[in-house]
């Protein structure tokens, strides 16, 4: 008995099984995109499964309808479902496989035989589901190979889903459709040989009785079968768009937390570690190397002079040196060894597995010596040194923060001895750091507890008569006692709360100005000390005309004194503000003159009103005979040659006042003719100069009776 097939049908069962395996490529890509979201990947297996096998089931039963049979067909209902059973489980057990991570030869062959098996068997079930008797005969040849098609066929369709499956690529659209093409003929092609094979004896007939009326049927199931797939392939698409969104959300907050996480740990300029992902990195060394006994060191580094380009060249162009030197160091040292930017221009390395100190050296030194090529920063040529501290665990401190300070320490010790050089940490310099960090401690509540004080050392005329004062700051730190302001303005001038301790002398010395005056003493003109610090502030000069005049004190009694060497680091600079204070009505002092680099030609721009020489040229006229003389001699009628008033300093001896007054010193300052004196004692020396009686205000204390002898005083 032979039937005829309905080549509408046939071509609408081909249809089906390419859409069908569209879908399932298409399903297995999305389920490997949202697998990842554990609960999901249930469903979208199940549902896929469901449709998946629905599609080829359907396929099968289309193609069975196609073919047309001399008689009466029907299908037995539990064999059917059997079958579509059959269709759903090896459809889920193809997408489980297709959507693994990874798929080793043995699961894709173990799994291609299941689902080629799963699928033979469900169309073999499907043809029972005839019930003719007798039963239909099966040409062994044709009904083997029509298995081994659903084998291989299973086979090409995993491993075609598993290398098909990449998100989002488009070139793999098309692929995906010829693939599904392959696929779906496969498929068919399982059902076709399969019909092939089977022999319907002469007179064979259906054992089902008042079936669905084929027709019907074929348009329902094949009605049903395209809803479903349709159905599926748009909850698919729809799905794995707010999959994808979730997904790319998912991304960029993945990418953002990387960002967060790499700000945290890197230097935004540099790019290399910052100070926190580099203090992790110590603390791990140390328990590395407390674990091994081993050794590591910590090199500490600043850049010496980056202040200067980073204020003349802009912060532009400091920025990039920051960025050259970082590269600089990464090259200096060994590919393992860590290089971090603590902040500023502070930069450290840590280097571990280097137990001798001509090894550490080397390093320090490939660093200085690279040093020694020129940057070029903005097409300007630039050569910057670098000082470098040394510190070793454990001997140098046994936590990530005790080296750190050895190794700033001796990065400070590294500085104060010429720059450009490296030194190793030891312990006296941990002792001289101490005070300072202590000083840095106590300066921030000096002001608030009343410690600060100002003493004034008068200046003479060398005919004898006061001129005027130096006001000098004193500090008596509860613990420390007294600290000499030459160790505590450093400091102060590093930390920025020089400031504040320079707008309380002004303050202070404009109320004592105020004081002496209701006292009835004669005007005495008090000179201030100016900190490098401040002649940087742009608005300076306005803040202390304010700060004066709010006083009541006029510009005329105040005259600020600027050391030779810092008028002279940018004597444009200097030029401009002495003009600006002389212009407000105050006088300027060049002090410590002698110590410094001076130009003549600056000098003789500044025209300022008085040149204070240093005491160690004070000293020399004693200590260094003719030759000191001479240098004492030459300053004098320089400073006379432009019109300036001439203050020897640290007047000490008889033979030094002596000697100045010959070579016409036009004033003199130093312990021998007056030590720097509290308030009350210059009171009672003006007092006594001029013979005013003191009229001591209301709410103050009476004087006591002045001292014979001012030397004797307790500065
Ligand atoms: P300077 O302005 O050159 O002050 C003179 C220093 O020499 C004072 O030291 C003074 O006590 C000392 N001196 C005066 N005569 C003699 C002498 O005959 N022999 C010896 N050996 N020394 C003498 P002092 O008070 O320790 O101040 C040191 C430096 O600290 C000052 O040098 C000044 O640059 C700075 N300084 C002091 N007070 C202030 C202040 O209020 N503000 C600022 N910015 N700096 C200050
Ligand atoms: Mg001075
Ligand atoms: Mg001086």
């Amino acid at each position: 008995m032979h039937g005829v097939y309905n080549p509408g049908l046939v071509a609408l069962s081909l249809i089906v099984a390419v859409l069908a395996s569209y879908m399932t490529l298409d399903l297995a890509t999305r389920i490997v995109l949202i697998a990842a979201y554990g609960q999901r990947r249930f469903f979208w297996l199940s549902g896929g499964a469901a449709s998946m096998g629905t599609g080829i089931w359907s396929m099968h039963f289309i193609g069975m309808l196609a073919l047309r049979m001399p008689i009466e067909m029907g299908y037995d209902l539990w064999m059917t479902v059997c079958s579509l059973l059959l269709a759903v489980v090896s459809s889920g057990l193809a997408l489980m496989l297709m959507t693994r991570r990874r798929m080793g030869r043995t699961t894709l062959f173990a799994g291609g035989v299941l689902m080629g098996l799963g699928i033979a068997a469900m169309h073999y079930v499907g043809m029972l589901a005839m019930r003719m008797h007798p039963a239909i005969h099966y040409a062994p040849a044709m009904f083997a190979l029509s298995v081994g098609i659903a084998v291989a066929a299973s086979w090409a369709a995993l491993w075609l889903a598993f290398t098909l499956r990449d998100v989002g690529k488009k070139e793999l659209r098309w692929k995906r459709v010829a693939a599904a093409l392959v696929m779906g003929g496969a498929v068919a092609s399982v059902h076709y040989l399969g019909m092939c094979a089977a022999r319907f004896p002469a007179g064979a007939s259906c054992g089902v009785k008042g079936g669905v009326n084929t027709d019907e049927l074929t348009l329902i199931v094949t009605g049903v079968t395209l809803c479903v797939l349709m159905v599926t392939l748009i909850a698919s698409i729809m799905g794995t768009k707010f999959d994808l969104q979730e997904l790319r959300m998912s991304a960029s907050l993945e990418a953002a937390n990387r960002q967060l996480i790499d700000m945290a740990t890197r230097d935004a300029l540099t790019g290399i570690a910052n100070r926190k992902a580099y203090m992790e990195e110590l603390e791990r060394a140390v328990v590395r190397a407390k674990e091994s006994g081993g050794k590591f060191t910590v090199m500490f580094m600043d850049l010496d002079g980056f202040k200067a380009v980073n204020d003349s060249l802009g912060h532009s162009a400091g920025d990039m040196l920051l960025k050259a030197f970082s590269r600089h160091l990464i090259q200096s040292v060994r590919s393992g060894d860590s290089v971090a930017r603590l902040g500023g221009d502070e930069f450290v390395v840590l280097l571990e597995g280097l137990g001798r100190p001509q090894e550490i050296e080397q390093v320090a030194m490939n660093i200085l010596g690279r040093m020694q090529e020129e940057f070029r920063i903005e097409g300007t040529p630039l050569r910057v040194t670098t000082s470098i501290g040394i510190a070793t665990y454990p001997e140098d401190g046994d936590t990530a923060e005790a080296l750190l300070k050895s190794a700033d320490m001796a990065m400070y010790d590294a500085k104060q001895n010429g720059r450009n050089r490296y030194r190793f940490f030891d312990t006296e310099m941990s002792k001289a750091a101490a005070k300072t960090l202590m000083i840095y401690r106590g300066l921030s509540e000096a002001i608030r507890n009343n410690q600060f004080s100002l003493v004034f050392q008068p200046k003479f005329r060398s005919v004898g008569g006061v001129t005027g004062v130096e006001a000098l700051i004193r500090w008596i730190h509860p613990e420390m006692g007294n600290i000499p302001p030459l160790d505590f303005i450093s400091v102060a001038e590093q930390t920025g709360q020089i400031g504040e301790i320079c707008d309380w002398v002004l303050a202070e010395v404009c109320r004592m100005i105020n004081r002496w005056k209701t006292l009835g003493l004669p005007p005495v003109k008090v000179a201030v000390n100016l900190s490098p610090e401040q002649l940087h502030q742009d608005d300076y000069v306005e803040r202390v005309q304010a700060l004066v005049e709010a006083a009541g004190v006029r510009p005329e009694q105040i005259m600020f004194e600027i050391t030779e060497t810092v008028a002279m680091h940018d004597a444009e600079m200097t030029a401009e503000l002495i003009q600006k204070f002389q212009r407000a009505g105050f006088d300027i002092a060049i002090d410590d003159f002698g110590t410094g680099y001076s130009s003549l030609a600056y000098l003789q721009q500044f025209r300022v009103k008085q040149l204070k020489i240093d005491r160690f040229f004070t000293l020399g006229l004693d200590s260094q005979g003719e030759e000191g003389h001479t240098i004492v001699s030459k300053m004098i009628e320089l400073a006379h040659s432009l019109q300036m008033v001439v203050v020897a300093e640290g007047v000490e001896t008889e033979s030094q006042m002596e000697m100045l007054k010959d070579l016409k010193c036009d004033e003199l300052q130093g312990f021998l003719l007056g030590r720097p004196l509290p308030s009350g004692d210059l009171e009672r020396l003006l007092q006594e100069e001029h013979g005013v009686e003191v009229r001591e205000p209301e709410h103050e204390m009476l004087m006591l009776p002045a001292p014979k002898s001012l030397t004797a005083a307790m500065w």
